[in-house]
């Protein structure tokens, strides 16, 4: 049998934003309310995308490194999910310099990746609009979504946590499609 193609992904984004908890979501199906902040780990996650085994090896980072730590991850990982916090404007601040940074390290290659703003369910503490994030999104070409680690049941379409399936998935497209 073929062996099943292989994506890196590292998950971004200030800490707090809930990289973990998507991370453990996307893998468990379970929500964990309280994840070692300044914990970094990989994990394998396989999927079937688009009738394919897809083996992912994922990158949750703390957040919290140091500009040659980034740099490292960034030339690790295949693709990107650069992650905010829609309670936390500051978050969302965070992203385009994130992304300055990656096309740097990369460059000339391209940067796949996605944009996710999570804590979806915390619509009365939202700071940032959904049109603020599709903005975004859209000055970077990437798929957006927004969603929330700890709502619905992951792997069910239309679910806020159905969407954190969906978001790892579409980057491992974008991946192979290159
Ligand atoms: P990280 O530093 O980016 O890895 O963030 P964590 O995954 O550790 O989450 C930080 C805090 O936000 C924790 O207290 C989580 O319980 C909480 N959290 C994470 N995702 C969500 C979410 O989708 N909704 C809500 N309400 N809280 C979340
Ligand atoms: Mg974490």
């Amino acid at each position: 049998m073929a062996k099943s193609p292989e994506v890196k992904v590292a998950v971004f984004g200030r800490a707090g934003v809930g990289k973990s908890a998507l991370v453990v979501r996307l893998l468990t199906n379970r929500f964990i309310w309280e994840y070692d902040p300044t914990l970094e780990s990989t994990y394998r996650h396989q999927a079937n995308i688009d009738d394919e085994m897809v083996s992912m090896e994922i990158l949750d980072t703390a957040g919290q490194e140091d500009l040659l730590q980034k740099e490292g991850h960034m030339r690790w990982g295949d693709g990107f999910v650069l992650v905010y916090d829609i309670t936390d404007r500051s978050s969302f601040e965070d992203v385009a310099p994130l992304r300055s940074l990656l096309e740097e390290v990369r460059k000339p290659r391209h940067v796949p990746l996605v944009l996710v703003g999570n804590k979806a369910d915390l619509e009365h503490a939202r700071q940032v609009a959904t049109e603020e994030g599709e903005r975004l999104a859209a000055d970077m070409a990437c798929a957006f979504y927004e969603c929330s680690a700890c709502a619905g049941t992951a792997g069910t379409a239309g679910t806020a946590a159905g969407t954190v399936a969906e978001a790892f998935h579409e980057l491992c497209r974008e991946v192979r499609r290159r």
